[in-house]
């Protein structure tokens, strides 16, 4: 695996390859990673001749000082799980080189998915969000782009950046990969206390229970059992649990079992911001 960390060394090698009627894949992460991050790298492997991961944690994108001071950083790891993986390029710039004129979010519209659930709850995160994957598609002008459901809101939001942009890189997502007790992987899980994490999984065994029970519950019904099971751990406080249409994330008020629906929780284990989804309908 080669390892750049230049900007522009990037985008040539990519035009040079793309010359070269290489296809590209490209797997944007922040670092410390695991067995989802690796699942997106496979399937990238698998479309395409070449493929390339970055390594970027983007501080734009952390409204919170301490969730970006604390993220975990684990490159020789990391180096070792693409090495083994046969990822072709690993894109590990600076934030100089990534935001040579001033550390600053770009102002982004994205009409009601950008405004809702982790667009109220964390201002601003979409904006850096949106300005980061915009500079990374710059360095890597690729043919597929990979995404986790995991940040389901996250991937929309990239589908509508690349329409407003008409950029040609395609975007691919990928189901949500979880530990064997079901916690969905996610870098912080590393942050949880042994018996954080311990508790951890009930965020997906609630998950399941609800979309069990949907069919014969109404909203409110089904929100307070998502937040009487989550609280009933003293461990565990629910941010959201938020149940909207899968495709335009519009909040809804009735569960109608033909319209593609979706539960969105997020919960907080001490500082350790947790998020999860589940298809209900
Ligand atoms: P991150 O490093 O957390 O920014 O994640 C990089 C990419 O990996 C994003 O597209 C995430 O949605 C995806 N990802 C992270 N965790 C998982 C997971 N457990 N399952 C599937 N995709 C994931």
């Amino acid at each position: 695996m080669k390892f750049i960390t230049k900007f522009y060394e990037m985008r040539q090698l990519v035009e040079e390859l793309s010359a070269k009627r290489k296809t590209i894949g490209f797997v944007p992460t922040m670092g410390a990673l695991h067995e989802g991050h690796l699942t997106l790298l496979r399937k990238s492997i698998s479309d395409n001749g070449i493929s390339i991961v970055s390594i970027f944690v983007n501080p734009t994108q952390f409204n919170n000082p301490q969730d970006l001071e604390k993220y975990p950083k684990t490159l020789n790891d990391d180096i070792q799980l693409l090495e083994k993986e046969g990822c072709d390029y690993l894109f590990y710039p600076t934030v100089e080189e990534m935001y040579p004129q001033e550390v600053k979010s770009d102002k982004w519209d994205f009409g009601p998915i950008g405004n809702v659930m982790e667009g109220k709850n964390r201002p601003g995160h979409f904006d850096g969000v949106a300005t980061i994957v915009n500079r990374l598609f710059e360095a890597v002008p690729a043919n597929k782009a990979y995404f986790g459901k995991k940040d389901y809101q996250q991937l929309l939001i990239i589908k509508s950046l690349v329409n407003q942009l008409e950029l040609k890189t395609e975007i691919i997502p990928v189901d949500i990969v979880r530990e064997s007790d079901g916690l969905a992987m996610s870098s912080r899980n590393a942050r949880l206390t042994e018996t954080q994490r311990k508790i951890a999984p009930n965020i997906y065994h609630t998950l399941c229970e609800a979309a069990k029970i949907a069919p014969s519950f109404g909203i409110e019904e089904l929100k307070a059992f998502v937040k009487n099971k989550i609280e009933s751990s003293k461990e565990m406080s629910l941010e959201y649990f938020e149940i909207a249409d899968a495709n335009t994330l519009e909040p809804l008020n009735f569960l109608d079992k033909n319209k593609p629906t979706m539960g969105f929780i997020v919960v907080n284990m001490n500082t350790v911001r947790l998020i999860d989804n589940i298809q209900l309908f």
